[in-house]
């Protein structure tokens, strides 16, 4: 009997047996072979996700192959895909202006319903994006890279801006890979000299800086871009006090985007926004495009992600060995292995 992991409670993990309905009409039963660990994941196992239900089956970052289609479509069983696992109401406003992203009754997959830490799993045929050459590690990270190339797509990005982007942890990370098709002039600021040391050696990325709270920025932002300061900025990190930084650090005329969430009231002083007269928007999710968008920088090397991988765990060690792995001073992301 193949057995699914489940979060029990805050902290804990149980396993139990793996069943599963046949698949309804439009749906596909798919394989799990892996699974990217995020932050969610981890917010969820220490009981700090709001408006989540336990018990709960998590993974929404997966890796899989089809077992078998119901209903017309041009994938095939055996096929590598990537789940799309925001699940939206078609009908919906949101959804037919096209961002079934944001959609109001979205549902996210291993959120909101039990999500792929299990052998198998039925999905929707319409959120399966097929890999023509894509592995399966590299397809276990295409949701997080999604998220940052919603967000660079968002900021209309170009050669002409100064970027900066605040957290160098994956979704910083996911940000730098597509913004860097964008743009060359590109800063990005952490708490971590660890995180800044991957992005020069991974990225070639020129400009690090340091972060030092209490310290102001714009010394070191002014130097690494000629004098001006940053066109387009992305929180990446949901700190408070790091997004309401933003508004002093831009140039007149900038982009905010704020891909992190914060869990409460952020203040802004009105007058240098409108002095500054500053665009700030919210990045969710990402729409199916994206997804499409992305396996291909994947497959033609234009991103490259071999050296993001830093933990590997099977689906049975999860319950043993998931804290100690999100803990892990040196994690950047971790994988749960299904197939070997
Ligand atoms: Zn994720």
């Amino acid at each position: 009997m193949q057995t699914e992991v489940r979060l029990a409670r805050p902290g804990r993990f149980d396993t139990l047996a793996n069943s599963l309905p046949d698949p309804s009409e439009g749906e596909a039963r798919i394989r799990i072979r892996r699974i990217g660990i995020c932050g969610t994941d981890i917010h969820a196992f220490h009981g700090r996700q709001p408006f989540f239900d336990y018990p709960r089956i998590l993974g929404h970052e997966l890796a899989a192959e089809i077992v078998a289609l119901n209903g017309p479509s041009e994938l095939n069983a055996g096929d590598l895909v990537t789940v799309e696992p925001y699940l939206n109401d078609p009908t919906s406003p949101s959804s037919q202006k096209g961002k079934t992203n944001s959609c109001e009754s979205l549902r996210v997959l291993g959120v909101h319903l039990d999500g792929g830490m299990r052998p198998e799993i039925n999905i929707p045929i319409s959120k399966l994006h097929r890999a023509a050459s894509a592995s399966v590690d590299q397809l276990a990270l295409v949701e997080m890279l999604c998220i940052g190339c919603h967000a660079v797509n968002r900021s209309q990005s170009n050669e002409a801006d100064n970027a900066l982007i605040l957290g160098a942890g994956p979704i910083g990370l996911s940000t730098l890979a597509f913004l860097q098709t964008r743009t060359k002039n590109i800063a990005v600021a952490d708490l971590d000299e660890g995180r800044l040391q991957f992005c020069r050696e991974a990225f070639s990325v020129d400009h690090t800086i340091t972060v030092t709270p209490g310290k102001k920025m714009e010394p070191s932002l002014r130097d690494a871009f000629g004098g001006r300061l940053p066109d387009v900025i992305f929180d990446a990190t949901g700190n408070r006090g790091s997004m309401l930084s933003t508004f002093e650090m831009s140039a007149h005329g900038g982009r905010v985007v704020f891909i992190g969430l914060f869990q409460g009231i952020v203040e802004f002083d009105d007058p240098n926004f409108h002095k500054k007269e500053l665009t700030l928007m919210a990045s969710r999710n990402a729409v199916s495009a994206e997804f499409k968008e992305v396996i291909q920088a994947m497959e033609s090397g234009q991103i490259n992600t071999d050296s993001w991988i830093t933990h590997r765990l099977h689906l049975d060690e999860v319950p043993g060995r998931f804290q100690a792995i999100i803990s892990a001073p040196t994690l950047r992301k971790a994988v749960i292995h299904l197939d070997d």
